[in-house]
């Protein structure tokens, strides 16, 4: 590969992206796949095929009961059609501490039993309780998988650097998710900038927070220069920049891809490097 003098835009020559990523399959997830919908917006739900069709009511000291029933196996294909499913572990265990064969097991029976619901592959997993170590992620690698989401909030907009580390922009319920919006939405960007929310569908449940989610999606909604995509929607165009291939001197690049690539050469030049096409740089820094 050659000198890389350029980054990475969006689809469009869009330089922001907007993407949720919701856990655990709760049956709230039935309303909120509606609202998310409704709101034209895209997100990646991370189910553990092992727990669908179950029913349970947490009933903490604290606070009022809580329903964390899951979904039902059989209206996984349809409640989720037009979002993306993820893997979350085949019962939600810490599958960072619990060897290898078991890992493995938990992985990949997950997968298996969520593609045969969802027809097609799985490419997205969130590690459960956040908790990953460097052979979860060659497991993870091994079945297949594209990437995977942490737990560690970064209240920022940068790209991610290892796919298998995830690291959202903010957790849904913390108290700076409004402001770091109207930032991601106000403010312009210089550069390609993610915006990630992840959270669980039943903590709208715990503090009354629906009306909260519905303000906003609404405000997230509709901008002309946000791309609106899954998390592996995102993952696989920016594999596509990746594998950009350079000439010496930078003039020319090939992108050997299906997909349409855009990058900025420049502050003032952009390029739409199109599907398997050589494209003639216009103005490089070199
Ligand atoms: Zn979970």
């Amino acid at each position: 590969m050659g000198k890389r003098f350029d980054a990475l835009l969006f689809p469009g020559f869009k330089r922001k992206a907007f993407t949720l990523s919701y856990d655990d399959g709760v049956v709230q997830d039935r309303r909120l796949v509606k609202m998310v919908n409704d709101h034209h917006i895209k997100g990646t739900f991370n189910l553990g095929y092992g727990v669908l069709d179950h029913e349970e009511i947490a009933r903490p000291p604290m606070g009022k009961p809580l329903d964390i029933s899951r979904v039902k196996k059989e209206e996984v294909a349809s409640l989720y059609e037009g979002q993306e499913v993820g893997g979350h572990a085949l019962y939600h265990s810490d599958v960072s501490s619990l060897g290898s064969p078991y890992a493995m097991y938990e992985v990949i029976e997950d997968k298996a039993g969520l593609e045969r619901l969802v027809e097609y592959p799985l490419s997205m997993f969130a590690y459960p309780f956040g908790l990953f170590d460097e052979e979860l992620k060659e497991i993870l690698k091994l079945a297949g998988y594209k990437g995977a989401r942490t737990i560690r909030s970064t209240y920022s907009f940068a790209l991610p650097k290892d796919p298998f580390e995830l690291d959202p922009t903010i957790h849904f319920p913390e108290e700076r998710l409004m402001e770091l919006a109207k930032d991601f939405i106000e403010k312009p960007a210089f550069k390609a900038e993610l915006f990630y929310v992840w959270g669980h569908a039943y903590e709208f449940d715990i503090d009354d927070s629906w009306d909260r989610m519905e303000e906003f999606l609404t405000y997230m909604e509709g901008h002309e220069d946000v791309w609106y995509a899954t998390n592996s929607e995102i993952l696989s165009y920016m594999e596509a920049y990746e594998m950009l291939e350079y000439s010496a001197d930078g003039s020319m690049i090939y992108n050997p891809t299906c997909t349409d690539v855009y990058i900025m050469t420049s502050f003032e030049t952009s390029e739409c490097l199109k599907a398997g096409e050589v494209t003639k740089i216009r103005e490089t820094k070199l």
